[in-house]
């Protein structure tokens, strides 16, 4: 393994971007309300395992990318990630709708060739097209499995495939542990570094109502963490957390899951 992945610093950067909702439009006022979740004094900034996420130093917090001025939102994305990337952060972005994570990857597979990815979703987001739009929030993974070199693509949490999903689960030869496949002591092993893409509808909407697309039947919050505490990996080089939707989160829950996933993400990448 590099220096680059020895020598940890980990960024948050925040992309209040819903363009590519297929939906309903919500997830761009994310970011600021994760922060303020994370730095509620109705708990404290600390991981399970013990680190002090919060604690100076730990977290560099570089803000929201400006899209009020942007002719191209996914070249902004990129570039704001690779310019974090050159300056070896390792990075967790808050989201947005899941739509950003082609632009992530792609700046991410530029510096780490070899990586794999962790999703968790209870949608396969495989579409060629949805509605038109190649780069819709239903595409990302789709076009990151065209034109990146990914190692492994693992998704957990699926309960929403279609047919043409699930051809483009064989052409792209993805992993899929459904979500009525998943079971109690469920654990993963990468051998290379890897890559979270965490869109918080996998949680049951009992869990986490601020999503644009309900799913019964997610996961529990608590089954969400113990898997993230229990995968092993040769690194943890990034995050997102996308797909959070304020406006329908009136008691402030599903913020409150994001940034505890926040947390458990951070404390598992500074491991
Ligand atoms: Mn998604
Ligand atoms: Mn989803």
């Amino acid at each position: 393994m590099d220096d680059s992945i020895r020598n940890k610093k980990l960024a948050v950067i925040g992309f209040p971007f819903d363009e590519n909702s297929s939906y309903k439009k919500g997830a761009s006022s994310a970011p600021p309300l994760i922060r303020e979740a994370f730095h509620c004094y109705s708990s404290n900034t600390w991981s399970e395992s013990g680190i002090d996420i919060g604690a100076e130093s730990v977290l560099f917090d570089v803000g929201d990318v400006d899209f009020s001025v942007v002719s191209d939102p996914f070249d902004k994305i990129e570039k704001a990630v690779t310019k974090l990337l050159d300056q070896n952060f390792f990075l967790i972005s808050l989201g947005g709708d899941h739509s950003i994570t082609y632009p992530i990857m792609k700046a991410f597979d530029k510096k780490y060739p070899q990586l794999s990815i962790l999703h968790f979703d209870a949608h396969p987001d495989l579409y060629d097209e949805l509605n038109g739009n190649r780069y819709s929030h239903a595409c990302p993974f789709a076009r990151i499995m065209e034109t990146c070199q990914i190692q492994r693509l693992v998704q957990v949490g699926i309960r929403t495939l279609n047919k043409h999903q699930r051809e483009q689960v064989e052409r792209f030869s993805v992993e899929i542990i459904v979500m009525k496949d998943l079971a109690e002591d469920f654990k993963l092993i990468f051998d290379t570094p890897i890559y979270i893409s965490f869109d918080i509808d996998v949680l049951d909407p009992a869990f986490a109502p601020g999503v644009s697309h309900y799913e019964p039947g997610g996961m529990s919050t608590r089954q969400m963490i113990d898997i993230i505490q229990k995968v092993q990996a040769t690194a943890i080089i990034g995050a997102d957390i996308v797909e959070f939707n304020p406006r329908r989160d009136p008691s402030g829950i599903t913020a409150m899951g994001c940034a505890k996933i926040l947390k458990e993400i951070a404390a598992k990448m500074l491991e």
